[in-house]
């Protein structure tokens, strides 16, 4: 005589439900969906799952989440470029492709240089979509709203808990991307922050890609020798060349 848990579990399987439909199905079963994975030896650290979603509501707030989904590796377009741009664009292109794939394991960091629509931003965006995607947190805000963020937690404008949260990302999410530097109102403050976030996300091997329209002696001038060493001794330097591709890709 069949048992009667077999009986049922037959019964369950012969209408075509899932045998485990009275499991609990979790949408991250890395943290049970409670956004913290629990450590023997020490506190609880946050999940990937939760530090995706804070880094895409950082990017919602920011208004930058419209350019990832605008600019990925899947609308990449080289047919418009001519021959000696595009072997230059697609040659910066495998070395983002490069920095994702290792960015687990090797430190990098990226400054983009160029004229305007070189594709600078399109690469920075291809690659925050990629490590987003893969559950990395990621910081993309133009110069101009991150050190406004920055001027706010300093001196308490608005929510203070707010931005001091906001704070807290730009100096500790797994990368840091800066666009447009070089576009923001440069004052001694500014100059101090980029600084402070350059040289401390280094000292704690967390990466940063910079985009920025200046040309390096005037990135020197703009900014200090300090910044300007820092930047250049510890980051790829890609100069973007052509035309204006904004149009095209
Ligand atoms: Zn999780």
């Amino acid at each position: 005589m069949t048992s009667f848990p077999k009986k049922r579990k037959k019964l369950i399987s012969d209408n075509g439900i899932d045998t485990r439909y009275r499991e609990r199905i979790y949408t991250c079963p890395k943290c049970r969906d409670t956004g913290f994975i629990e450590r023997e030896d020490g506190p609880a650290e946050k999940c990937g799952c939760f530090k995706k979603r804070e880094s895409e509501i950082l990017l919602e707030e920011s208004g930058m989440s419209g350019i990832l989904e605008k600019n990925n590796f899947s609308v990449m377009r080289t047919d418009m470029m001519d021959e000696d741009t595009k072997a230059h664009f697609l040659k910066a292109a495998d070395l983002c492709r490069d920095f994702i794939a290792s960015f687990d394991t090797d430190y990098r960091n990226i400054l983009f240089c160029g004229t305007v629509g070189t594709g600078k931003s399109f690469l920075s965006a291809c690659i925050a979509s990629e490590l987003l995607a893969s559950y990395h947190s990621v910081v993309y805000m133009s110069a101009k709203t991150l050190f406004d963020n920055l001027a706010d937690a300093q001196f308490a404008k608005g929510d203070a808990a707010a931005a001091a949260a906001i704070r807290d990302r730009i100096y500790n999410c797994d990368l840091l991307i800066i666009d447009d530097l070089g576009t923001e109102m440069t004052n001694s403050f500014v100059g101090t922050e980029l600084f402070t976030i350059i040289n401390e996300r280094f000292n704690a091997r967390k990466p940063v890609i910079i985009s920025t329209n200046l040309e390096l002696p005037l990135l020197r001038d703009r900014y200090s020798d300090r910044i300007f060493s820092r930047i250049t001794g510890s980051y790829d330097v890609l100069k973007m060349c052509g035309p204006d591709l904004r149009s095209v890709i």
